[in-house]
């Protein structure tokens, strides 16, 4: 009979981390870890960024290499798809009817690019990027220039925007909302994007909707807004989020809303199974759920849940925290700047710090817009956050009142 263990199903940041994690804490019993793209655990943030734009290939962010994983003894699945879970019998069954048994499961499937409802023909030319593959085939059509359409002026819609003029493609975004970044970002913020990404030359069209998709005469494609006008694109790009890959959670009947649903601990409903990540909707402190899709995140998640299937029984505590690259400019929001009642602006030089305070005063976020030069202050808010101390607003506002005396 196979030897028991831990698998983890899903080969990205967060299964990756959790297997490295597994065995740096000590564990000397089998581990697998299974994914269903070709590749180790690599990480994703420079596909829309380095990688696009040719600064950095893939070797550069494969954080376990087969190598690394063979030293470390951790049996890399890949490609291979988990297909069910037995909870009964405590096995994985892999796409081709394999079954592996655990001790402890975790489930880090991530989420998925959600797709535009396209006719095939279509359907075929239109990118998304959510892996290293759909990175690569957007990389060879950018290389040869022309036109890009981006469906979605969010983060990843952006970031590819902010690498296709550097490639030098002529850039149109289409975006449903009267501004950019409406769902994670404060509109002063977003507005410096808007305006940057105006002067590097690309055409925003907000209020926007993408109403048909077709192949043109020339072999082009055409996108067709609601409004009646129509953009020519020799390359589609749709940005237009993502979802949680939680069928094998629902199908096994462990509890779903938005994501598989976990404890502080990040065990589902099932002790013996856990989930972490982008897939994952953990407590948020205010009774609510939280369903995050951040690199930090998905790399804390999966480095507790290797320590709590080996017992160790601790709540997840880390501060949400995201980033984002374009052009010389990184975007920064951490905390829960939607519970924030008031916004106190910082002068930094040559950015922008906003501290989110809720209505009793407490901080609650913060968030940032700048070069590399505003970084050090970033983190110090990012400190006093993590910290749980809230300083009078007039403190916070004032650029002589140094935020690291705040810390003490
Ligand atoms: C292009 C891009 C840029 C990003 N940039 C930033 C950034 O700048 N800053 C930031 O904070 N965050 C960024 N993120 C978000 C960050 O990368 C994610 O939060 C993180 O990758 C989530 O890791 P994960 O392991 O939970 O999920 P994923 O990365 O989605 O990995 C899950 C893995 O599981 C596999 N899988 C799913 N189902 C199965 C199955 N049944 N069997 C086997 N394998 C399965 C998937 O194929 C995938 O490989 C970016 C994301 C993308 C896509």
């Amino acid at each position: 009979m196979q030897q028991r263990g831990m698998v983890i199903v899903g080969a990205g940041q967060t299964g990756g981390r959790a297997a490295l994690t597994l065995r740096e804490q000590g564990y000397d019993g089998r581990i697998v870890l299974i994914g269903d793209e070709p590749a180790p655990p690599y990480e994703r943030p420079p596909l829309s960024k380095a990688f696009l734009t040719g600064k950095a290939e893939a070797a550069a962010f494969t954080f376990a290499a087969e190598d690394a994983l063979r030293k470390a003894g951790i049996e890399l699945r890949a490609p291979a798809r988990a297909a069910a879970i037995d909870r009964g019998r405590q096995e994985i069954v892999l796409a081709g009817g394999e079954r592996i048994p655990y001790d402890r499961l975790l489930l880090a499937t991530g989420r998925a690019a959600r797709r535009l409802p396209l006719a095939p023909a279509v359907a075929d030319r239109v990118h998304y990027l959510r892996t290293l593959a759909d990175a690569d085939r957007l990389k060879q059509g950018l290389a040869r220039g022309g036109d890009l359409v981006v469906i979605g002026g969010g983060f990843i819609g952006l970031e590819v925007a902010a690498s296709a003029v550097a490639l030098g493609c002529r850039v149109t975004v289409v975006e449903l909302a009267p501004r950019l970044l409406a769902r994670a970002v404060p509109v002063p913020l977003a507005e410096i994007v808007a305006a940057r990404h105006r002067a590097a030359g690309v055409e925003l069209i907000l209020n926007a909707t993408v109403r048909a998709l077709g192949v043109a005469e020339g072999g082009g494609l055409r996108v067709e807004l609601l409004d009646g006008r129509v953009l020519a694109a020799d390359h589609v790009l749709a940005g237009i989020g993502a979802v949680p890959r939680d069928r094998l959670a629902a199908e096994a009947g462990l509890p779903v809303d938005g994501g598989i649903v976990v404890d502080a601990m990040l065990a589902t409903s099932d002790p013996m199974i856990f989930a972490a990540g982008d897939v994952c909707a953990f407590p948020c402190g205010n009774g609510g759920l939280a369903r995050l899709e951040a690199w930090k995140n998905a790399d804390a998640q999966g480095a507790l849940a290797a320590r709590n299937m080996l017992g160790a029984g601790e709540a997840y505590r880390e501060l949400p925290w995201f980033w984002s690259d374009q052009y010389e400019l990184t975007l920064q929001v951490a905390g829960w700047p939607e519970r924030g009642a008031r916004l106190v602006e910082r002068s930094v030089p040559g950015g922008r710090l906003l501290f989110h305070l809720d209505a009793a005063a407490r901080l609650v976020g913060v968030s940032s817009i700048g070069p590399a030069s505003v970084a050090k202050e970033v983190l110090l808010a990012r400190m006093l956050l993590e910290r749980g101390l809230s300083p009078a607003a007039a403190q916070l506002a004032d650029p002589a009142q140094k935020l690291k005396a705040l810390l003490r």
